[in-house]
């Protein structure tokens, strides 16, 4: 995706280095702009040939930030150079969609389950929730606000 980036941000680079895997803000891109940098999920960028879309439309959604500017956030400017990349590079977005789940299911739970020291589930909702420390303080489901409970 190098050279995409390249071509429509030829001053920025493209790096694919970051090592989210939180469960209630999984970060997948981020565009700097003091850095000038696209950067990428590292898990993302690994599994890109099976979540080809997601990719690509994370991809997209970054460069329409480094090209539509620091102020623009995802208004109008943002929304339309986004939707002609889109275009352009034919990403099928109801694809991409069904990726994410199946990205974040299947990549991202079985990492932070590995890491995990407390592991929660909300009663109403069953939503698991992994904590990388021990944890004694009560947590709310960002779901439902119900009472989490922890499973070990
Ligand atoms: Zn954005
Ligand atoms: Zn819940």
């Amino acid at each position: 995706m190098e050279w995409i980036v390249k071509k429509e941000l030829p001053d920025y680079e493209f790096s694919p280095n970051l090592r989210s895997t939180s469960t209630t803000t999984l970060i997948f891109g981020k565009c700097d702009f003091d850095k000038k940098t696209i950067e990428l999920n590292k898990h993302l960028y690994n599994e890109r040939f099976n979540y080809w879309m997601l990719y690509l439309d994370i991809v997209f959604h970054e460069i329409a930030h480094g090209k539509a500017g620091n102020r623009a956030g995802h208004g109008r400017k943002w929304n339309g150079i986004y939707n002609r990349l889109l275009r352009e590079y034919n990403v099928d977005m109801e694809q991409a969609k069904e990726e994410k789940e199946s990205f974040y299911y299947k990549v991202i739970v079985p990492l932070q389950q590995k890491k995990a020291k407390t592991t929660m589930s909300c009663p109403s909702c069953k939503r698991l929730f992994y904590f990388q420390r021990n944890v004694r303080s009560t947590y709310m489901c960002s779901h439902c606000n119900k009472e989490l409970t922890r499973l070990h």
